[in-house]
C-alpha cells in the first residue's frame, strides 16, 4: 500500500517477475519451459493461505481489567484514567480475539483502537510498552508524521505490520495479535481552515483506516524489488515441497494506539461548547486553565481538528494523560519500579561503584526536570548533567560509593573533586595493603624475608595507579629476578635475614638487586639484620 509511491519507479509484481522469467526460459532453453504461478500476498482481500489460527498465548489470556491495572501501577505514575481506560479496552480487545479466532464468536465486534492524547513524556509510550509485555505480544512504535512528508520518505504505513512480524521473529499468528502504537498522530490532521497544511495528511489517514479496520499486508514489500524475487522463489520451493507458507498478515486483531498533544484541541472545544451555551465557562483564560477540557473532546472536535471522520471513528477508545507535576516526577524516580533510577545504579554497578540518593535531592532534580517542560523525559536530561561527569570520571578512582545529596545536587563539580581526592587516598590505601600480601606470599613462597618500606609502599602503589595494572601485575614485573636473585644472596653468607626494599628498589629493581648480590658476597652488608 505505498501512499506516496507516484515518482518511485513502479516495480513489478510477483506474478510479472514470473511470467518474464518463463519468457526468458522459454527463449533460452525452447519447448514450455515455466515459472509456476501463485496468487502474490499483495491482494488485500486474499486469505493469504497457510495456518490462521489461534496464538497458544490467546488461549491463556485470562487476564481482568483490574490486574492489568495493578501491573500498570507498578511501573507507572499517575494517569489513573487512562490506565483504567486501557485495561478495559485490552482485555476487551483480547477476550475478543480469542473468542473470534477460536470460532466461539461470529458477531459483529467494534474494535477497540485506542487514542491517547496528552503532552509529551507522561507516560503514554510507557503505558502500552508494558501492556504489550504483560500480555506478552510485539509491540511496534511509530511517528505518523514519517508517513506525512510529500513523497515516499519513511516507507508505506504496512511496513508498521511487517515490522511486527520482525518482533515476532516470524511468527505471524503472534504478530496478528500485536500492538501498533502511532505516535504524533495529531500531526497527520489537515486543517480545513489551514488547505496548505500537510497535504499528505489525508492520504496517511486513509491508509492507516485500512490497516485499522482489516486488510491483508503482503509480508514482502512490494517496492523492494529483492522481496519480490524472494517472494517467487519461495513459490516455487513451497509448490515443489507441496506446501504453502504464509503470504500476508491479516490486521483485524492487531490492536492499534495513536497518540498525540493535540496542541490547539482545546480551543476548539471552548468553541464549541460558547456556541452551543452549554459550557460553564465563559472566561477563556479560566477555560484554558481548565485542565480535564480535553477529556470531554468528541468526534467532532476531532474532525474540526483536521481528521477525515472515518479515521477518528476507528480510533473509539479515547484517553488524556496529564502533565506531571513535581510531585509526580519524584515519585516517578522513588517508586517506579524501572525507576530511571535505577539506570543510574546500573550504570556504576560494572565498577563497583554503588550510588545512593536521599529523598531531598531527588525532589530538587524533580524540581528542575518539571522546569525542563518535557515531562518525565526532563528528569534524564537533568541527570544526565548532573551525573555525566561523575560517570566518566568515577571508575577506577577508587571510590566506591557516593550519595547523591542536595549539597551534590547544588554543586555537582566541587562534591566530584572531593569524591576523587577521597577515592585516590582509598585506592592507595587498597594497593598498600595489596603490596604487603605480596611481599608476604613471595616471603613464604621462597624461603626469605621480603618487606618494603612505608615509602617504597607508597612509591610502589602510586605507580600501580600510574600504570593502570593490578599490585600482583607491577610487582611480578619489577621482582621477577629476585627470587634468584635472594637465593644467591642466601648461599653467601648470611642466613636468617629479612630485606626490606627501599624506595630505590622500586625505581631500579635490577640495579638493586645486583648491588645487594655484590655486596652480600663481599662483606654480607647487603642484608639488613631482621
Ligand atoms: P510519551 O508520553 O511522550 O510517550 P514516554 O512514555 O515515552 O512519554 O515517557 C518517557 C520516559 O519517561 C519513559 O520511558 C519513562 O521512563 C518515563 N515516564 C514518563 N511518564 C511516566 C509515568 N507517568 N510514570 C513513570 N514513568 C514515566
Amino acid at each position: 500500500m505505498p501512499l506516496f509511491g507516484m515518482n518511485e519507479p513502479k516495480l513489478p509484481s510477483p506474478e510479472e517477475i514470473q511470467k518474464r522469467l518463463s519468457e526468458v526460459l522459454q527463449a533460452t532453453f525452447g519447448g514450455k519451459q515455466s515459472v509456476v504461478s501463485q496468487p502474490s500476498g499483495q491482494s488485500k482481500s486474499s486469505s493469504g493461505g497457510g495456518n490462521r489460527g489461534l496464538h497458544p498465548l490467546l488461549s491463556k489470556f485470562r487476564h481482568t481489567p483490574r490486574d492489568i491495572k495493578e501491573y500498570l501501577d507498578r511501573f507507572v505514575i499517575r494517569q489513573e484514567e487512562a490506565k483504567r481506560v486501557l485495561s478495559v479496552a485490552v482485555c476487551d480487545h483480547y477476550h475478543h480475539a480469542r473468542e473470534a479466532l477460536n470460532g466461539e464468536s461470529f458477531l459483529e465486534y467494534a474494535k477497540q483502537n485506542i487514542l491517547l492524547i496528552g503532552p509529551t513524556g507522561v507516560g503514554k509510550t510507557h503505558l502500552i510498552r508494558h501492556v504489550a509485555d504483560l500480555v506478552g505480544v510485539p509491540f511496534v512504535k511509530a511517528d505518523a508524521t514519517k508517513f506525512s512528508e510529500t513523497g515516499y520518505v519513511g516507507g508505506d504505513v504496512d511496513d508498521l505490520v511487517r515490522e511486527l512480524v520482525e518482533r515476532a521473529k516470524g511468527d505471524i499468528s503472534l504478530a496478528e495479535i500485536g500492538i501498533v502504537f502511532l505516535d504524533e498522530i495529531d500531526k497527520i490532521a489537515t486543517s480545513s481552515k489551514n488547505p496548505g497544511r500537510d497535504v499528505s495528511g489525508r492520504g496517511v489517514q486513509t491508509g492507516l483506516l485500512k490497516l485499522m479496520e482489516e486488510t491483508e499486508v503482503s509480508l514482502k514489500n512490494p517496492s523492494d524489488i529483492q522481496s519480490q524475487i524472494q517472494s517467487v522463489i519461495e513459490m516455487q520451493t513451497q509448490r515443489g515441497r507441496g506446501s504453502m507458507h504464509r503470504e500476508t498478515i491479516n490486521t483485524r486483531h492487531i490492536l492499534f494506539i495513536a497518540s498525540g498533544a493535540f496542541e490547539g484541541l482545546d480551543r476548539i472545544i471552548h468553541h464549541r461548547r460558547k456556541q452551543l451555551r452549554v459550557g460553564f465557562c465563559t472566561n477563556t483564560t479560566a477555560c484554558a486553565l481548565e485542565s480535564n477540557v480535553l477529556q470531554t473532546a468528541n468526534t467532532q472536535d476531532f474532525i474540526e481538528y483536521g481528521f477525515e471522520s472515518e479515521f477518528i471513528g476507528r480510533l473509539p477508545v479515547r484517553s488524556v494523560c496529564h502533565l506531571l507535576e513535581v510531585e509526580d516526577l519524584f515519585r516517578i524516580m522513588r517508586y517506579s519500579e524501572d525507576s530511571i533510577i535505577r539506570q543510574y545504579e546500573r550504570a556504576f554497578r560494572p565498577y563497583g561503584i554503588k550510588i545512593h540518593f536521599e529523598e531531598e535531592a531527588l525532589r530538587k532534580i524533580a524540581a528542575s526536570a518539571f522546569q525542563e517542560g518535557t515531562g518525565a523525559r526532563g528528569l534524564l536530561t537533568v541527570l544526565e548533567r548532573l551525573l555525566r561527569d561523575f560517570k566518566y570520571e568515577l571508575p577506577d578512582s577508587g571510590v566506591t560509593s557516593f550519595t547523591v545529596n542536595p549539597a551534590l545536587v547544588k554543586e555537582p563539580r566541587t562534591c566530584l573533586t572531593c569524591l576523587l581526592r577521597h577515592g585516590s587516598a582509598e585506592k592507595e590505601r587498597a594497593l598498600i595493603i595489596a603490596a604487603r600480601q605480596f611481599m608476604q606470599q613471595f616471603s613464604e613462597q621462597h624461603k626469605v624475608q621480603v618487606e618494603a618500606s612505608e615509602a617504597a609502599l607508597i612509591r610502589l602503589a602510586q605507580q600501580a595507579i600510574r600504570e593502570r595494572i593490578t599490585m600482583r601485575e607491577l610487582c611480578g614485573k619489577l621482582f621477577k629476578d629476585y627470587q634468584f636473585g635472594l637465593h644467591l644472596i642466601q648461599e653467601g653468607k648470611l642466613e636468617t635475614t629479612k630485606l626490606v626494599l627501599p624506595e630505590e628498589a622500586i625505581d631500579n629493581p635490577e640495579e638493586y638487586l645486583s648491588k645487594l648480590v655484590a655486596q652480600s658476597y663481599h662483606d654480607g652488608e647487603g642484608l639488613q639484620k631482621g
